[in-house]
């Protein structure tokens, strides 16, 4: 199994302080399914090529972690695992090339940050998914390709395509760029049996997919292939991706033009609060808080007698965390520990862990959500999960004007996908009612503006025949 990496950028030969090897020595490291070589076919000023050549040992394969064999005895000797590129490759870049993958070069730091031309060559790769597959994987994220060779037999054209192909990758990308989407990419390809797939893959993907997946418009192919399509693994995968689109600082309601904007204390203290008696008000005993950050509202909510199951959720892990450190979980009596639980999850995918819900609390969340999502979060809260009420606030775009601080037509965060006025928040509000078979009313939350209305605006949604 076989990669080439080559560069024009002069000189040349520093492709041996970006890699970290010198091009004059062969380079040899024991891997647990064979034996990985790095080695320079050409080192001139002009043009460097650096090899990575694995060699597999097929008994490795079978021997301890290897894949068993599915299809016979014979299958887990022979096959395509040692001669076409796939996910050992990656294995084997991530151990031989890790100072290069993280974007770190002990001589050559300005170069290894910059784009340089270079071509990938992988002279044997199976692309289960023909030259189109290749295209929209590569083509996003700037790379031209050529594919050579997918007939089985160039004498007999009518035995059909085989998967196997010689691919070239080109573009001008960081030295970091092009490993990590090789990496990544390599296996999608292939789309074979990984010896690996586990948890900790999705560490390896978010960490590899940093800074480009989140944003590939083939990232729901790329995840579900890179994980062999194991749902449950697909699934957290892509939620912790959409966390990704999400800005770091993002980790509790009181975001970071709020400082500045809605600086007494007290506005987000007081729309959990409100929030807290309205959902009191409708009798509700399970109750679910929906991007529930880091918990403020679960606090108000465990302090409650009434309410006997709490089920905080929010896309962000690290939110998660944060939550539940501040509610102490882990020193809760057994009884009070058993009231309440957190669970990673996105509103843009259905979640039977959300049936069977008395109340929901949605707290400044959909201006969070792509415009293009909001459909998609409907369906997925008033229609699949269906709690009998659902109490959710979104800021009031008209009062803005009244922070002072705020530039006209500025959002109060710059995480918000939109902020809306109160007609169109009612619009909105009334339209899903309509839809999913809801009443709703409408409340201001904090300081009235005779004008403006308050900063925060609140929809009370009920079931209408629980409602009646
Ligand atoms: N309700 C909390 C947090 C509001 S901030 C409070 O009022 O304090 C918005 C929260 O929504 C963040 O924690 C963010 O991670 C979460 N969020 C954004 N998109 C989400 C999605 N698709 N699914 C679930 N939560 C999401």
């Amino acid at each position: 199994m076989l990669l080439t990496i080559s560069t024009t950028h002069r000189p040349a030969t520093d492709l041996g302080y970006l890699l970290h090897k010198n091009p004059a020595r062969l380079q040899t490291e024991e891997l647990s399914f064979g034996k990985g070589f790095v080695f320079y076919p050409e080192a001139s000023a002009d043009q460097c090529t650096a090899a990575l050549l694995i060699e597999i040992d097929p008994l490795a394969l079978v021997r301890g972690r290897g894949p068993a064999g599915e299809g016979g005895q014979l299958e887990q000797y022979v096959n395509d695992r040692p001669y076409a590129a796939n996910s050992f490759l990656s294995v084997a870049m991530g151990r031989m090339f890790t100072t290069a993958m993280s974007g770190r070069s002990k001589e050559r730091q300005e170069l290894a940050d910059t784009a340089i031309p270079f071509s990938a060559f992988l002279p044997v790769i199976a692309v289960r998914g023909g030259e189109d597959l290749v295209r929209r994987l590569f083509e996003p994220l700037g790379y031209t390709f050529a594919v050579q060779g997918s007939r089985l037999d160039e004498k007999f054209p009518e035995w059909g395509r085989s998967p196997y192909v010689s691919l070239t990758v080109s573009g001008t990308v960081r030295l970091q760029d092009l490993l990590t989407h090789l990496y990544v990419l390599i296996p999608v390809l292939d789309n074979e049996k990984h010896y690996w797939v586990a948890q900790d893959e999705i560490e390896k993907l978010l960490k590899r997919g940093e800074g480009w997946l989140p944003q590939h418009p083939e990232k729901d192919l790329i995840v579900s292939r890179y994980l062999k399509r194991q749902r449950h693994l697909t699934r957290e995968a892509l939620t912790r991706l959409l966390e990704d689109d999400a800005p770091s600082e993002e980790t509790d309601g009181a975001p970071v033009k709020l400082e500045t904007t809605e600086r007494a204390p007290s506005l987000h203290t007081q729309r959990l609060q409100v929030v807290l008696s309205a959902i009191q008000a409708t009798g509700a005993e399970r109750v679910l808080d929906l991007g529930c950050g880091e918990g403020k509202l679960l606090r108000l909510l465990l302090a409650e007698k009434q309410f006997e199951s709490i089920l905080g959720m929010d896309v962000s892990w690290r939110s998660l965390e944060i939550a539940k450190e501040r509610l102490r979980l882990d020193e809760l009596p057994e009884r009070q520990r058993g009231r309440i639980e957190l669970i990673q999850g996105s509103l843009t995918y259905r979640d039977q862990r959300l049936n069977g819900f008395d109340a929901a609390a949605i707290v400044e969340v959909i201006e969070h959500l792509d415009a293009a999502r909001l459909a998609t979060f409907e369906r997925i809260v008033f229609e699949f999960a269906r709690p009998k009420h659902v109490v959710l606030t979104t800021p009031n775009a008209e009062y803005n004007t009244v922070f002072g601080t705020l530039p006209a037509g500025d959002f109060r965060h710059g995480d918000h996908r939109f902020e809306w006025k109160r007609a169109e928040f009612e619009t909105w509000a009334t339209g899903v009612a309509g839809r999913f078979g809801y009443e709703v009313r409408f409340e201001p939350v904090g300081p009235l503006d005779a004008e403006r209305g308050a900063p925060t605006q609140m929809a009370i949604f009920s079931q209408k025949q629980v409602a009646a």
